[in-house]
């Protein structure tokens, strides 16, 4: 049941006309959450299990950034998740590369890239925040820094992506290539429909009303070795402005990167934007500067604002994001979409 303080939230958005710029907000519906109380998100329906182990830091009034890392080990960890972590689907010479970021609510950030045989890149990435004077390490680089700090190294290739990618072999002439999730074409259909990518991007807030964000991802599936998606990168796959407001992505990582995604969400939330609203700005942007590439191409943003609020948008249909806070524990919405 919607309790009475967070009808009040969501009511007084809908009756307002929020102007900002030369833009209005009259129809505008938030979803939203009770004000200043802890909440998590996080991107695609493995979200779920990640925010349950989030939410047992943020419910003890734990820190939001605490929060992230601990939530997106679960999905880094599972060894049946093909997109993020240990078992992600590897480049298309066989190598698991993994890129994750990590932002917290004073703009300090740490990022990996392309790092090979640890499970936990968004740890590493915490502890380039928190022990380099560097914000980003890359490739052998990375896997130094991490194996200094006590990381295992490990095989990520589990047997199951090894055998989707021979399988990918046979027929992909060494391209790799893009797909949507709900047109999943030969030679990338996976066994069970498992998708050649997708990332987890998760944003938080904690009971001090602090912002924090975490995204880590294999990537796309049969890249180029070397290649580096949005995931990693501050500004294009998360932003966090503890004033404002936080943004993830997750899809087709160059369009991000070329869009600079996450930062541009956050900058028109910043505005005024509710947060589905600044999302779908920022999709349209992609789609208004290349429309033959977003039709065949997905781009999801989700954000969180310093209210609590929430919402995303998408090239297409098929994403959906994980929700949990004081009422709802185990929350999946669909995002909009614009086909
Ligand atoms: N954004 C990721 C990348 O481009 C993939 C995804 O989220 O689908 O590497």
């Amino acid at each position: 049941m919607i309790s009475r303080r967070k009808f009040l939230a969501a009511t007084s958005l809908t009756g307002a006309s929020i102007v900002t710029g030369n833009k209005s907000f009259s129809n505008f519906v938030e979803q939203s959450t009770i004000l200043n109380s802890p909440i998590v998100i996080s991107t695609w329906n493995f979200g779920i299990a990640a925010n349950a182990a989030a939410w047992e830091i943020l419910k003890n009034k734990g820190r939001a950034l605490d929060a992230v890392e601990k939530g997106v080990h679960v999905p880094e960890a599972d060894p049946t998740n093909s997109s993020v972590g240990y078992g992600g689907l590897p480049d298309r010479d066989g190598r698991v590369t993994l890129d994750a970021c990590i932002m917290d609510d004073l703009g300090n950030c740490g990022s990996v890239a392309a790092l090979e045989h640890i499970i936990h890149p968004i740890s590493v990435a915490r502890l380039v925040m928190e022990k380099t004077p560097h914000v980003m390490l890359v490739g052998s680089g990375a896997l130094q820094f991490a194996l200094e700090q006590g990381f295992k190294k490990e095989n990520l290739l589990t047997p199951s992506s090894e055998k989707a990618w021979k399988q990918w072999l046979k027929n992909a002439k060494y391209q790799p290539e893009i797909n949507v999730e709900n047109r999943l074409f030969s030679p990338t259909k996976l066994p069970g429909n498992q998708y050649n990518h997708d990332t987890i991007g998760m944003l938080a807030m904690d009971a001090a009303g602090n912002l924090s964000g975490a995204c880590t991802t294999s990537g796309m599936a049969y890249k180029m070795h070397g290649r580096v998606g949005d995931s990693p990168i501050i500004g294009a796959g998360l932003y966090v402005e503890n004033e404002v407001g936080g943004a993830t992505s997750t899809g087709v990582g160059e369009e991000v990167i070329r869009n600079v995604g996450s930062f541009l969400v956050v900058e028109l939330m910043r505005q005024g934007y509710p947060p589905e609203e600044a999302c779908k700005e920022a999709v349209m942007r992609i789609i208004r500067k290349k429309p033959n590439t977003a039709k065949e191409i997905q781009v999801g943003f989700l954000a969180l604002n310093k209210k609590g609020q929430y919402g995303a948008y998408a090239i297409q249909r098929g994403f959906s994001y994980a929700v949990c806070d004081g009422n709802n524990q185990k929350l999946m919405v669909k995002a909009k979409s614009y086909s």
